[in-house]
């Protein structure tokens, strides 16, 4: 199945969504660097990685409430869309309340190339979502309960408000 994505814009040497620049990269070469730090310096590799997510995510979402206009589980469901568009795995807002959401991710590509693991893998994922809760509430945390490299079918991100 093949399908475009709405926004979506290639030119040689150059791809946008929306007019914001992406680039296409095999999730074995994000894999591959995690790794690398993992061996290196295995304490700092979620939490550098998720801060990676969290620029990128928490930018994407921004600009979806402050654009847009999307506040609450709006904000995160269109999020959840955009992931899905841009292949990171096939997104769904599980919960959502004030200070809290769940959400589901299934085919995580950076769970399949990473293959089996003794724990949670998705830190770039879990940074996005982070980003997403810092778009609604100032300071949120973020947390992979559940992965599909490590002991389940489908990875669950847990997001919460910090409370200054
Ligand atoms: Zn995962």
């Amino acid at each position: 199945m093949s399908e475009t994505i709405p926004g979506l814009s290639c030119e040689p040497g150059r791809i946008a969504l929306n007019g914001v620049r992406f680039l296409l990269v095999r999730p074995e070469t994000l894999v591959g660097f995690q790794k690398a730090i993992e061996k290196e310096a295995p304490e700092l590799a979620a939490r550098a990685l998720q801060a990676g997510g969290a620029d990128g995510g928490g930018r994407s979402a921004r600009r979806l409430r402050d654009d847009k206009g999307l506040r609450g589980r709006e904000l995160v469901e269109a999020m959840c869309k955009m992931g899905t568009e841009i292949g990171w795995g096939r997104f769904r807002v599980e919960s959502f309340a004030d200070g809290a959401f769940t959400v589901v991710v299934e085919s995580s590509p950076y769970a399949e190339a990473y293959g089996k693991a003794a724990a949670p893998v998705c830190h770039f994922l879990a940074g996005v979502m982070k980003g997403v809760g810092e778009a609604l509430w100032g300071n949120a945390s973020a947390t992979e309960n559940a992965c599909a490299a490590h002991a389940a079918g489908t990875c669950q991100f847990r997001v919460r408000r910090i409370s200054p």
